[in-house]
């Protein structure tokens, strides 16, 4: 499942924050995904539930994510917007060469972590 995998390197990312700052557990991140990321949100769901039961530094922490609209930028014409029909094509004069602005890739933001008050104010780089 495409989902899990996303999870798995997302779950890398944060068991290296929690390090880093000495956290004991995760308590809450949000995901932004990509469009064209391809992720069905049911089943990122699925793959988070299936994690959390198998990783103590995730097992209470939540879930939020958005989908980020797929945004093209064309050199050809300026058209700057979303994409049309799914293709990565310009909409308006129908170049190929468009640059993907946003909207491709997988983003973690706002972890929140429970740190012990002894290990307050640590950064292990
Ligand atoms: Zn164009």
């Amino acid at each position: 499942m495409h989902e899990l995998s996303i999870l798995q390197a997302i779950y890398l990312s944060l068991r290296e924050i929690a390090r880093r700052y000495g956290a004991r557990r995760v308590l809450r991140f949000r995901l932004e995904v990509g469009e064209l990321a391809n992720v069905v949100p049911e089943l990122l769901e699925e793959a988070f539930a299936v994690l959390k039961a198998a990783e103590p530094l995730i097992a209470d922490a939540v879930m939020e994510y958005s989908i980020v609209p797929l945004t093209l930028r064309c050199p050809e014409c300026g058209y700057y917007g979303p994409w049309r029909e799914r293709t990565v094509r310009c909409p308006e004069c129908g170049s190929a060469t468009v640059d993907v602005v946003d909207g491709e890739d997988l983003y973690l933001r706002d972890v929140e972590l429970d740190i012990p008050e002894e290990n307050y104010g640590q950064d292990n780089g």
